[in-house]
């Protein structure tokens, strides 16, 4: 027998779990609803915490994605600083860090992502910062702001702490393995477009070479030395080398992972492999029935799309998840971007408007298909990028050309919005 029982457990306290608790609502749940988070905070945005939080223009109550009240108003229980530690998938039952157990109708494990660590020389000194949380944003800052900077990472978490830090008058240099910033999502010619417009703002790249280690004489890191042999001066360093789905909970309660992508694996309605039991957000990897393959994304949006759908589906409801995931990143105020796909790859890049001009749309294609679409200034061209991406038909050859003509109209292209 459990200490209680809920109709709908929802397993970490980020947006995945807070848009399903909101959307069970919208959908008619009665029943009781409680959000289990180990952090100290209510669901709150992360994009903030490498750009306004970062920057000190934002405040933790800013980035709360409801206030407490709504919660109460909902009557959405959450348990913050408070963990699910065993997960036993026959009985519906959860035993939390209070040893408190809860049986459950249905579950949701949105437990994230964790920062992939990396364990060079010197790792330990102090100075070296990963970004998940605020307490990491408001460590960067402290150590960051006005003083020399490396970044490991040429990626976007790299590229916006660069951009936000930089507005702090840091001198920041970034260190990556690829020879472009952000070229292995968007390729080598929107990668240099983003690049020399943090150039432009002063931010160095090493480019093309690998983190050996970090040195320093006392506690705190001093140095940080390439693969080839580059040393740079760093009173701090902040390292973006991407995230790990958090499948610890997952693994023990034996649910099933996917070996390619990480995180639980799910069918196209978001249920894993045990009954009553859905997944949603960067753990989450579904059966895309936009593109054929199951696919995983760590993306704000998804987290809330996906959300949604768990809890559509959790309510009984016939639904698949069938949302185009979307994705932004700001530097600084120096460029925006926004992105559907996710383009595995491609064969074809039309541009769409300039790089010179700093608007611009390129749209990935393969074997005549839009894969994906990226978008600076022309928001307006996404629509179209997720109807031809969800209709998955090739494109004529004289269509995929017309894509990167800036006067046709490209609801003429591929076939009509449904
Ligand atoms: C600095 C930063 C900037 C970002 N910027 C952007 C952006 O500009 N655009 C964009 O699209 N995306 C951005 N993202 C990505 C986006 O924020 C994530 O994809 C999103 O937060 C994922 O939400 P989630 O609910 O799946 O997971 P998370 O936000 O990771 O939440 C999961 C929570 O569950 C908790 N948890 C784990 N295990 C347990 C357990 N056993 N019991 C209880 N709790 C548990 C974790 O501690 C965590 O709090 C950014 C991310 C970061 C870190």
């Amino acid at each position: 027998m459990a200490d209680r029982h809920v109709a709908h457990l929802l397993i970490g306290g980020g947006l995945a779990s807070a848009s399903c608790a909101r959307w069970l609502r919208e959908g008619g749940a009665s029943g009781d609803i409680l959000l289990v988070g180990r952090e100290p905070d209510l669901p709150y945005e992360r994009p903030p915490l490498s750009k306004e939080y970062l920057s000190g223009a934002g405040s933790r109550e800013d980035a709360l994605w409801r206030p407490a009240s709504w919660y109460d108003e909902q009557r959405i229980e959450v348990l913050q600083r408070t963990s699910v530690m065993k997960l036993n998938t026959e009985e519906q039952v959860a035993t939390l860090s209070t040893k408190e157990t809860v049986s459950f109708d249905t579950a949701l494990v949105a437990t994230g992502a964790n920062v992939r660590r990396l364990p060079v020389d010197g790792a330990q000194l102090e100075g070296i910062s990963y970004l998940r949380a605020f307490g990491n944003a408001e460590q960067i800052r402290a150590e960051g702001a006005g003083k020399r900077v490396v970044l490991i990472g040429g990626s976007y978490i790299g590229c916006e702490v660069a951009a936000t830090l930089t507005g702090l008058g840091a001198q920041c240099t970034i260190v990556m393995q690829e020879d472009v910033a952000l070229s292995r999502t968007f390729g080598a010619e929107a990668g240099r477009f983003f690049q020399s417009q943090l150039e432009q703002h002063g931010i160095a790249f090493v480019a093309g070479d690998a983190l050996e280690r970090f040195e320093g004489s006392g506690d705190a890191v001093e140095r940080v030395v390439t693969a080839a042999g580059v040393t740079l001066d760093a009173d701090a360093v902040v390292i973006g080398a991407g995230v790990a789905p958090d499948v610890m909970l997952a693994r023990s309660a034996g649910l099933e992972l996917d070996a390619d992508l990480g995180g639980i694996a799910c069918d196209a309605r978001l249920r894993t492999s045990a009954r009553g039991i859905w997944a949603a957000g960067d753990i989450a990897a579904y059966d895309s029935v936009i593109h054929g393959r199951r696919i995983r994304v760590e993306h704000w949006d998804a987290a809330l799309q996906q959300g949604k759908t768990a809890a559509r589906s959790m309510l009984g409801e016939d639904v698949v998840h069938d949302v185009v995931p979307y994705f932004f990143s700001d530097l600084a105020d120096w460029a925006s971007l926004e992105y559907v796909g996710p383009a595995r790859e491609w064969d074809r890049e039309v541009v769409r408007g300039s790089y010179e001009s700093g608007e611009f749309s390129t749209w990935y294609v393969s074997g005549g298909r839009v894969a994906g679409c990226l978008s600076v200034g022309r928001s307006d061209d996404l629509d179209h990028a997720r109807r031809l991406i969800t209709a998955g038909e090739a494109l004529e050859p004289a269509d995929v050309v017309r894509l990167g003509d800036a006067s046709t109209d490209l609801a003429t292209i591929g076939p009509a919005a449904a």
